[in-house]
């Protein structure tokens, strides 16, 4: 079996990039929600992301009108029943996870393949929740997913070789390139990370310099595009802490510890940048 025919679920930031992303490299994919308004919502910020891409210089308009018509929508996991490959990408939790995968595997073909974008959940949890253990892999993508070029391919520990290898060639024909990790509690990319903006955290909680000092002496420091807690804001605060806490209790070790500043700016909705606020003022 080759992976011609593509299944994503989860219209949003990471479903819909996903989705352009398989459509632009050639590839038929059924883009399917829990609604319609999710699924159209989804295709609009595909065709924007397209016609920035055509004002660069980057997309002709028929490449992008192609792309387009090789996305179709659902609203069911019974229209995924003829995919090769799934790609699970809708909101993160353990309990609608491991509910979808149930789903989805009695709906999908006996031979496709599922493969999870979860940050932070088990791939050895979800493939247990199946009949195809063997044919569960973590795809992760990063944010982005049409701009950024790594994805970590996470093998359980059912994962079977052939299902690596199928998922590993379907990476480059996205034109991304994997890192193989086996699964573990913020796999390479966030276990590294996560801890390095938390620590800027309790850095200025301590007072040790300002945010915007620490910031500046990241980036002119170690050559970061950006700096950790204008990062932070970035990514949302809420979801740093959400990773450290996966961390913590994965690992049972008290060095992923979340700052305690940071828990406080969650518990006073200080977000980052969706909120207008987080370690920097955005509003
Ligand atoms: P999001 O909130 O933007 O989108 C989630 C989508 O899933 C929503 O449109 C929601 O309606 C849909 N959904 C919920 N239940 C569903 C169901 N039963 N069936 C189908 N669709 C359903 O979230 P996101 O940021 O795109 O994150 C999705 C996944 O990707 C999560 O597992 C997250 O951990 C992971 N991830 C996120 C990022 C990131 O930077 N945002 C990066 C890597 C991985």
């Amino acid at each position: 079996m080759s992976i011609g025919k593509i299944g994503v679920v989860g219209a949003g930031t990471m479903g819909n990039g996903i989705t352009q992303a398989c459509a632009v490299s050639g590839l038929d994919v059924v883009m399917m929600d829990i609604g319609d308004a999710q699924v159209q919502r989804g295709l609009a910020t595909i065709a924007s992301s397209l016609d920035r891409l055509i004002k660069k210089d980057k997309l002709s308009a028929e490449q992008k009108d192609a792309a387009m018509a090789r996305i179709s929508t659902a609203t069911s996991v019974d229209a995924l029943g003829d995919c090769d490959l799934v790609i699970e990408a809708a909101t993160e939790s353990l309990q609608l996870k491991l509910d979808l995968f149930a789903r989805l595997d009695a709906a999908m073909r006996p031979d496709a393949i599922l493969a999870s974008n979860t940050s932070s959940i088990s791939i050895t949890k979800l493939a247990a929740a199946t009949k195809r253990p063997s044919q569960v892999v973590g795809m992760h993508f990063f944010n982005p997913v049409p701009m950024m070029a790594l994805v970590e391919l996470i093998n359980g520990l059912q994962t079977s070789t052939e299902t690596y290898g199928k998922v590993e060639a379907f990476a480059a024909v996205l034109g991304k390139t994997p890192v193989k990790v086996r699964n573990s509690p913020g796999f390479v990319v966030n276990r590294m990370l996560c801890p390095m903006i938390n620590e800027a955290v309790f850095a200025l909680g301590e007072g040790l310099a300002t945010a915007a000092e620490i910031d500046e002496a990241m980036k002119l420091g170690c050559n970061h595009p950006i700096g950790p807690l204008a990062l932070c804001d970035l990514i949302g605060l809420d979801v740093e802490l959400a990773v450290m806490q996966v961390l913590f209790e994965g690992f049972k070790d008290p060095k992923y510890r979340p700052a305690p500043l940071l828990v406080e700016m969650v518990e006073a909705g200080y977000l980052g940048r969706k909120s207008g606020k987080g370690f920097f003022d955005y509003s």
